[in-house]
């Protein structure tokens, strides 16, 4: 079970503010992450709780690109005592034995621990600053940095370059002055 890829349930929650406007929303985004299976039976109290983990997660993410790392991780353990992890051995689909989080539970409370688990094994194995907010204004989507060289600033190759549009518009105003 690879913990840092359940972190990407968390980028896709903080990233996701439209998706949770309704329950239509709420189930595609379940969809996307690959939680399509129980999309059909969420409620509005599963929307609701869904939209309180994500301001909690979006906290994370703020104070760890803030570098407030004390509080970052003071956020991950209080989320962590909440949603406690309950593994289980699941052989679904002919696929060979694999491990499972939580299978009870609400809908936000199972996203919860993959999103938490997945958090803290990135923070635990690469370090608090792997969880950013894009550089590109008024962007503010979240990423994780796992490259080499911790030098991720953008959420995507599109605002990467639109970042650098705006820098080279910028030196060139300067010269002409
Ligand atoms: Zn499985
Ligand atoms: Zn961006």
């Amino acid at each position: 079970m690879d913990l840092t890829k359940y972190a990407e349930l968390a980028v896709l929650l903080v990233n996701g503010a439209d998706r949770l406007e309704s329950l239509a929303g709420l189930r595609l985004l379940l969809g996307e992450s690959g939680r399509g299976a129980r999309a059909a039976r969420a409620t509005r109290a599963d929307l609701e709780a869904m939209r309180a983990l994500r301001a909690e997660l979006v906290a994370v993410f703020e104070s760890a690109d803030a570098g407030e790392e004390d509080d970052a991780v003071a956020r991950l353990n209080a989320l962590l005592i909440r949603h406690p992890v309950h593994p289980l051995i699941s052989g679904h689909d002919g696929q060979r034995w694999h491990l499972h989080l939580n299978e009870d539970g609400g809908i936000a409370d199972q996203y919860a621990v993959g999103c938490v688990m997945g958090l803290a094994a990135l923070v635990t194995d690469l370090g608090v600053d792997r969880l950013g907010l894009c550089d590109a204004a008024p962007c503010r989507r979240a990423f994780l940095d796992t490259s080499s060289n911790r030098s991720r600033r953008y959420c995507s190759e599109r605002c990467a370059s639109r970042a650098n549009v705006a820098a080279y518009r910028a030196r060139k105003r300067r010269v002409a002055v």
